[in-house]
């Protein structure tokens, strides 16, 4: 069941069902006017008008989000906030500034979560125990040789993992190799986007299910919202995948529809085992492989599908679907699980480019956009939605730098040819994927 306007569809997605019910901010009606205008309440506008409202203390900020928070990417991830990205596809050293400028990127994003996170005494299930890199077969196995090459070539603490090793950690022999790298952040996305929206600044004023239908450029930019209008000096455009709805970027940013299903609550017993630790994540070497993890209150979760689906959720009968892909895949990791039953199946739907990069800058006289993280945007998303707010006012910091030095996204054909190319892309996502899918 599909539910929210055509436009802005939301669903239940489990994440945000297993929180306490959360009284949403206001929707907008009526004319209003402020200095600067977010659209899009997921990290990246989040961390943005945080920004703005500590460097404009005197200046109003409206945040205006088409869903409810926690409705968006950003509250139906897999929840793992990265600090060293994994580049698939061979390590080359020519490379290492480029690998560094990310780093510092997914490093810069990551220290502000965890302080917002702690200052805010925001319940999350925040976890910072790194994260398991897995293998199971053949191209994966071949990958670890690169991503060990590359951990060691930028010092990156980690602990290689034999399958023995990994059992004991995880409670599965599934893993041939695997290594486990030392930084990065689970979290429940959910929890995590609520908490940000909660207790956002006093300047800042957050509409739900406000969508912005219209833009239109002048000496003051105006909003045009179903209910209202919204008159500004500067807007931020923080809609991920979605700003091609406004008319920008539909030939630069497209979106990949993935799908995870998780378990019911786990016993002690079975819980028991499941390795030695509490809480655990592991990422695929492979780029179409299964991210698995044992979250904080006892469920595992697991997402091993992606596809091209024209940037839409996916309807239940077609998750039900999917379902039957993500059971095999669990089945296949936990046998002694295989009565456990799944308690959710969920979709999300992530914005990328071609060539993997990001965007960052201005998109128009006093319009900027930060957004299109290929599926890695809850650290990188902070850091740039952080940086845009500073970019916007005119300031100048490394952080900046770095998200300035995002390659140009490559050009994406429109359709027919954009199906074509996006089936032909899926296809190699999960070309040689085997038993790691
Ligand atoms: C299933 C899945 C698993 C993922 N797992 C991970 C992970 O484990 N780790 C990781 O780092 N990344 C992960 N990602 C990617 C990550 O979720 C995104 O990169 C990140 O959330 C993007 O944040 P954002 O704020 O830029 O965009 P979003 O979270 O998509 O937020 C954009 C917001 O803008 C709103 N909006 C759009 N248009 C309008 C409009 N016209 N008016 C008003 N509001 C508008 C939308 O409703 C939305 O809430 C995953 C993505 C998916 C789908």
């Amino acid at each position: 069941m599909k539910t929210g306007s055509q436009k802005f569809p939301t669903d239940p997605h489990g994440w945000a069902e297993l929180l306490p019910a959360r009284e949403a901010a206001p929707s907008l009606h009526g004319r209003h006017g402020a200095a600067w205008a977010v659209v899009g309440g997921g990290m990246t506008g989040l961390a943005c008008a945080r920004r703005l409202a500590a460097l404009h203390p005197d200046q109003d900020i409206l945040l205006l989000e088409a869903r409810l928070v926690g409705q968006g990417a950003s509250g139906r991830n897999s929840g793992f906030a990265v600090a060293v990205s994994h580049f698939n596809g061979g390590f080359a050293a020519g490379q290492m500034p480029e690998y560094r400028r990310v780093n510092r990127i997914n490093r810069a994003g990551l220290d502000l979560l965890r302080a917002q996170v702690a200052e805010f005494a925001i319940s999350c299930q925040w976890h910072e125990g790194g994260f398991h890199h897995t293998a199971a077969d053949k191209m994966a196995i071949r990958e670890l040789t690169h991503f060990r090459q590359y951990l060691e070539a930028m010092e990156i603490a980690h602990t290689p993992l034999d399958r023995t090793a990994l059992q004991g950690r995880l409670g599965t022999a599934y893993y041939q190799h695997g290594v486990h790298v030392h930084q990065g952040a689970l979290l429940q996305p959910a929890a995590l986007v609520r908490g940000l929206a909660d207790t956002l600044p006093a300047n800042v004023k957050l509409y739900e299910q406000s969508p912005v239908l219209g833009m239109e450029g002048g000496n003051r930019l105006i909003l045009r919202l179903a209910k209202g209008t919204v008159e500004c000096d500067k807007v931020i455009l923080a809609t991920n995948y979605e700003a091609g709805k406004l008319g920008l970027l539909r030939r630069r940013l497209t979106a990949s529809t993935l799908s995870g299903s998780f378990t019911r609550v786990l016993t002690e017993e079975e819980l028991a085992g499941l390795g030695e630790q509490r809480q655990w994540g592991v990422l695929s070497l492979h780029g179409g492989g299964a991210t698995v993890r044992l979250a904080a209150d006892g469920r595992l979760c697991l997402r091993n599908m992606a596809e091209y689906h024209g940037g839409e959720l996916l309807s239940q009968g077609k998750l039900l679907q999917r379902q039957t892909v993500h059971r095999a895949a669990f089945e296949a990791r936990f046998p002694d699980l295989k009565d456990v039953p799944f308690e959710y199946a969920w979709s999300g739907v992530e914005g990328i480019s071609r060539n993997g990069t990001n965007f960052f800058g201005p998109l128009g006289n006093n319009i900027y956009f930060a957004g299109g993280y290929n599926g890695s945007g809850v650290s990188r998303g902070t850091a740039f939605g952080t940086a845009l707010a500073e970019y916007a006012s005119g300031g100048h910091t490394a952080l900046i730098d770095d998200c300035l030095a995002s390659a140009p996204a490559a050009w994406i054909p429109p359709r027919p040819f954009l199906d074509l190319a996006a089936a032909f892309s899926v296809r190699s996502r999960f070309k040689g994927v085997g038993r790691d899918q």
